[in-house]
């Protein structure tokens, strides 16, 4: 607990908070923190990937991966990432560059076509409804805005979305056809669901039969300690549960070889496997097999995806301790603000006091320090409580972040204390 400080030192404390930000402003400062991007220097770790396949063109099986078919995805690298993603082989597809996009057709193709289990297509109904843990990932958020979908706000505890209030509402609305879950090191809070979260997740009651849960496991083997955080197996946990076709699971290699150049999975009962390959079927004549084969050579198997993983790290680690150790020095104590200390993905959430977000959003932009927009970690950009920011420190150098961070800070101060003061 800390205590409130007197006015008087409010006073002090205000006058140095805002001194530290005229010196911040008069630096000149231009500096990003607002996208989960890979570094170059994460980027060159696959630099191997641009020479190959190296005048090989055959996979496995004897298929030339420089024509058409094979829409499930080379079964080799489905081989490595059945592993990784804890799907059985034959239910996993690797498809194109991008989870999203799978995602993005997924909600489409349940628009547009009946999902298993559906009486009728999504399109059809009145109201669609997505539940969104909060704070969660803002290009889920515009999917469900782009198709028209409801959007309800879950609170996300650090077991997960609060069960008992997503219980509740798959219980009562059949309107509510699906959740968003970023299961592992989530996205911005880093939170890891529990077993008992996953337990709950596969076997609640839901009104509407064609639930589905979007699994993106976008930070499977993204880990930044020693704890490689295991979750529990949703799949095999819906099927036990008879809700076999519940869980829709995504995974992607963009934040292990090349952003936007790696290779997306879908992984899912047979059903829901049947029908997204006869949807994509109508999409697409296969997928790009060259660069699924390249990614077979360059990873080898799943111990070279777990290898090449704590090369990322050791990248990323110092980088989210940086982040760390400056939040620690200069707002701990003050009672201004919490953050995380996640252990894995690419995310540090920092809730600022209530009312404080967008502003120190704000004067940190005017400062040269742009960070994602405050707001956008809930749906249509709106945090009741304006008190999340999502920080990315991977993009950066280890220096321009810790700049960032100090920066960052500096707003924090100056923003909390004159909202003390106005309060006072
Ligand atoms: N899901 C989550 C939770 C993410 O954070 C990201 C990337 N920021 C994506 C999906 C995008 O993945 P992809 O590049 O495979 O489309």
């Amino acid at each position: 607990m800390t205590t409130e400080p007197s006015s008087d030192s409010l006073e002090g404390l205000l006058d140095s908070a805002r001194h530290d930000y005229k010196a911040l402003g008069s630096r000149g400062l231009s500096l990003d923190l607002t996208r989960g991007k890979p570094a170059p220097a994460q980027l060159d770790l696959s630099d191997e990937l641009l020479s190959l396949p190296n005048g090989r063109y055959t996979s496995a099986d004897g298929t030339d991966v420089r024509n058409y078919g094979g829409l499930q995805g080379l079964p080799e690298l489905r081989e490595i990432f059945a592993e990784v993603l804890g799907v059985p082989v034959g239910q996993l597809l690797a498809a194109g560059n991008s989870s999203l996009e799978l995602m993005h057709d997924c909600l489409v193709h349940a628009l547009l076509s009946v999902v298993p289990g559906a009486e009728s297509r999504w399109v059809d109904q009145e109201r669609i409804a997505f539940l969104c843990p909060v704070p969660g990932y803002d290009r889920h958020f515009s999917l469900c805005r782009r198709f028209g979908i409801d959007m309800i706000p879950v609170p996300m505890t650090d077991a997960g979305p609060d069960m008992d209030v997503v219980e509740r509402l798959v219980a009562e609305d059949p309107a509510v056809k699906g959740i968003w879950c970023v299961p592992k090191y989530s996205n911005p809070d880093g939170v890891c669901y529990s077993d008992e979260t996953v337990e709950r997740l596969a076997g609640m009651r839901t009104a509407a039969p064609d639930f589905r849960i979007f699994w993106d496991n976008a930070y499977a083997v993204h880990h930044l300690t020693d704890e490689r955080v295991e979750i529990a197996d949703l799949l095999a946990a819906c099927a036990a549960s008879g809700n076999t076709d519940r869980v829709f699971v995504f995974g992607s290699t963009s934040k292990i070889t090349a952003a936007g150049a790696g290779v997306a999975f879908f992984g899912s009962s047979p059903a829901n496997v049947e029908w997204l390959l006869g949807n994509n079927s109508k999409r697409s004549i296969g997928p790009d097999k060259i660069n699924q084969l390249r990614h077979v050579m360059f990873l080898r198997d799943a111990d070279g995806v777990r290898a090449h993983m704590e090369r990322q790290r050791a990248l990323l680690q110092p980088k989210f301790e940086a982040v760390g150790r400056i939040l620690d020095a200069e707002l701990g104590g003050t009672g201004l603000a919490e953050w995380t200390s996640p252990k894995g993905g690419y995310f540090v959430t920092l809730e600022t006091e209530e009312g404080c977000a967008k502003e120190v959003v704000r004067r940190a932009g005017e400062a040269g320090i742009v960070l994602t927009p405050a707001g956008a970690t809930h749906p249509h950009g709106d945090d009741p409580r304006d008190a999340v920011i999502r920080i990315a420190p991977s993009y950066p150098t280890l220096e321009e972040l810790e700049q960032a961070i100090l920066g960052l800070t500096v707003c924090v101060r100056l923003v909390g204390y004159e909202r003390r003061q106005g309060l006072d």
